[in-house]
């Protein structure tokens, strides 16, 4: 790799960089890494530092870097074909083939994939589909959506007001009229201390019942939730809570669309979330994990009960007004073909749910009873150390002097990647799925060493 003295110059000055303090960054306060490479889970970046990546990336390079045969997947089929479209009955090899690998793996009462590029445009499409199915139902007036605070679904328009983050909606003038939002199920920042998990599971669904009174149930279109809170601070959610929420949805005639973005193809230990709380949602969104980010890619796969009325609607209206020039790209469907065969050949999905386990474990013996770690919690390969000020009165670090990012930096020092989670002091760990407990141990065992330098 040539080594380029200008690299960071021209990155300050040419690239917007995504969710970063502008402002700081042309200061030179941001830290600028460049990475030149990977291989399982650890990337090296082009001074030499090689890092445990304890977030795989965003959540998303599940099967860990330098994978090989996704790599000459994409190169075969960027040079036999690298793009075709997929409307008007269009399609390729790898875009059917994996069409077919996803439907396999999905819960058996779902019927087809549409293809996207991002975890964004795929829950865009859901709304729209959303809101034409009702229309099609001769329902026009059912169109409000029920999302929860701290639910992430991405950077659009509808899914930025999707989002339950203020970050996400400051000075963007969202979110749009048709969202509503809703309790989030956070048992460690229950309201009354005293709440048991079935007692606050019993507070969400009155929350949910009451916003559903107030808005009419015959304005609500669908919920939307992912199985286990991400970005929002991964926040598995209480004994219970899916369960008693699909009832609610059920008696009100809301669909349940489970954006399963992190959680799709294997991160909790199970194929999907879906099938790990016992959800039967109407729609799913996919990404990250279908082709591990070897390439964009992703998708809304719909309920046969919804594909019916999608099909009814196409007959009544000609085809569906709705399409992506890269909806299907072959370059990425062939990433996502090899992708799930590597899942499966290494048996990636029971590795992620008993690696998870023992880094939950681990993670809680090292770290759980320092006087500042408030909760430690996760499911599958996704682990969160909650920090708070006082233990007792259960008092948080909110406002300035949040510590998570001083945290994040301490372990990167160590050579470890974790996130600092955009809300909250709280440090969250998503490791590949190819994550050894070797390696699950120097996590939980620099996070104290991080712990205890900054606490
Ligand atoms: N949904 C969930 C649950 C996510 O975590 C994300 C991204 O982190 C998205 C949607 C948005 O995906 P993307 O960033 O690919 O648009």
């Amino acid at each position: 790799m040539l080594k380029n003295d200008m690299l960071e110059q021209w990155d300050r000055e040419n690239f917007f960089h995504p969710s970063t303090h502008l402002a700081e960054f042309a200061r030179g306060n941001v830290p600028q890494r460049i990475i030149t490479g990977g291989t399982n889970c650890h990337i090296e970046d082009r001074d030499g530092n090689k890092l445990l990546d304890a977030f795989a990336g965003l959540y998303c390079v599940n099967v860990g870097y330098g994978r090989q045969d996704i790599a000459e997947a994409i190169a075969v089929q960027a040079k036999e074909l690298a793009y075709y479209h997929s409307y008007v009955g269009h399609g390729t090899e790898a875009s059917i083939t994996l069409a077919k690998m996803i439907m396999n793996r999905a819960p058996a009462h779902m019927s087809k994939v549409y293809f996207g590029m991002s975890g964004s445009d795929a829950n865009e499409t859901n709304i729209k589909l959303v809101w034409y199915y009702n229309n099609i139902l001769g329902r026009p007036e059912k169109k409000k959506i029920i999302s929860r605070w701290r639910g992430y679904h991405g950077s659009g328009l509808m899914t930025g007001s999707l989002t339950g983050l203020e970050l996400f909606h400051n000075k963007f003038d969202l979110p749009l009229s048709q969202v509503v939002h809703t309790e989030a199920p956070y048992y460690f920042r229950r309201p009354d201390l005293a709440m048991s998990e079935a007692d606050f599971v019993a507070h969400c669904v009155a929350k949910l019942e009451e916003l559903i009174e107030e808005q009419g149930a015959d304005t609500i279109a669908a919920f939307i939730g992912e199985p286990v809170l991400g970005t929002g601070g991964i926040v598995p959610p209480p004994a219970g809570y899916w369960d008693a929420i699909q009832k609610v949805l059920e008696k009100n005639d809301i669909l349940l669309i489970a954006d399963e973005v992190v959680t799709g193809f294997g991160r909790l230990g199970t194929m999907f979330g879906s099938e790990h709380y016992g959800l039967k949602p109407d729609l799913i969104t996919i990404a990250k994990g279908l082709t591990s980010a070897y390439a964009p890619l992703s998708g809304s796969i719909v309920s046969e009960k919804m594909w019916k009325v999608l099909e009814q609607g196409t007959d009544e209206n000609g085809p569906i007004g709705h399409g992506w020039t890269y909806s299907a790209h072959p370059v990425g469907a062939a990433a996502g073909v090899a992708n799930l065969k590597l899942i499966d050949e290494l048996n990636l999905v029971q590795n992620a749910g008993e690696i998870g386990a023992y880094l939950n474990k681990v993670m809680a013996e090292a770290v759980g009873s320092h006087a500042h770690v408030g909760d430690v919690r996760g499911e599958g390969m996704l682990c969160a150390v909650e920090f708070v000020k006082d233990r007792d009165s259960r008092t948080f670090f909110d406002g300035a002097d949040k510590v998570g990012p001083q945290l994040s930096a301490a372990l990167l020092e160590q050579g470890v990647i974790a996130r600092a989670m955009p809300q909250g002091d709280i440090l969250g760990f998503a490791p590949p799925f190819c994550l050894t407990r070797e390696e699950a141990d120097e996590v939980a065992d620099k996070t104290a060493i991080a712990v205890k330098k900054v606490l």
